[in-house]
């Protein structure tokens, strides 16, 4: 069984560099870290413990049923994506993202092997803290990977996985994406720190501003992007943020 938080669609990827492409999402239930500005924490935050992590401190419903917990078989997601897209003879992107998809990328395996047969592309999002297996590797077509940063609340050990890093890259299907707050100095000099040390390249790293509204965005995008771009990073946006004001539903 599949944890599933939702599935929806069709709507643009809306970060990294796949942003603007077409896509479904499908967006598992529960996470491995625990960071304090996540706009999916209704996938992870439902207990009092997890809840005081995040800057709101506010409790979802495990069982809400528009965002809680879903217990799916690989056949019902796909049926949830047929009925909003015809995935068998018009092939899109199909995004999987968390929460973290990766703690389940065994049970996903049956659903993907589907979903690539058909002709879709599955793109992976991932804070880059689970290596992949060679079954799920062997499905995915490209790994968004956002490895966290201090910023995130979480502690060094259990957000940053250089190993797994590495093994990320070296499948030669991923792009890595750090989300930087308005103390952009301090954040891009723990991206440097990141890349140098495992080493990641530099043209396949993009630098995000965090925020949940289009001005935060735009604000640290345009203090940050001369500094990135000297760096040799790329820079993304929150498409989604622009075009829906972050409705979880788009
Ligand atoms: S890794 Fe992603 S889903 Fe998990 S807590 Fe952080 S921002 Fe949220």
């Amino acid at each position: 069984m599949l944890r599933i938080s939702q599935v929806f669609g069709p709507t643009v990827q809306g970060e990294g560099s796949a942003a603007g492409r077409h896509c479904l999402f499908v967006r598992t239930f529960d996470c491995n870290q625990e960071c304090s500005w996540c706009d999916t924490a209704y996938t992870w935050a439902v207990t009092e413990e997890k809840a005081a992590k995040t800057r709101s401190g506010h409790r979802y419903e495990r069982d809400d049923p528009a965002y809680g917990l879903k217990q799916m078989k690989p056949d019902e997601v796909l049926d949830r994506l047929q009925a909003l897209w015809d995935v068998e003879t018009r092939p899109t992107i199909i995004v999987v993202s968390g929460g973290e998809p990766m703690m389940q990328q065994r049970e996903l395996v049956p659903l993907l092997e589907r979903l690539r047969g058909l002709g879709n592309e599955v793109h992976i999002e991932t804070a880059g803290t689970i290596a992949p297996i060679a079954e799920f590797d062997a499905c995915v077509t490209q790994y968004n990977v956002s490895p966290k940063l201090a910023n995130s609340g979480n502690r060094l050990s259990k957000r940053y996985k250089p190993t797994v890093l590495a093994a990320l890259q070296a499948t030669g299907k991923a792009w890595f994406k750090f989300v930087v707050t308005a103390d952009y100095e301090s954040d891009l000099a723990e991206v440097d720190r990141i890349v140098a040390e495992v080493p990641l390249t530099p043209w396949r790293v993009m630098v995000m501003p965090e925020g949940s509204d289009g001005r935060t965005n735009i604000t640290t995008a345009q203090k940050m992007v001369d500094t990135a771009l000297q760096r040799g990073y790329g820079l993304s946006f929150r498409t989604h943020v622009f075009l829906w004001n972050n409705d979880p539903d788009r």
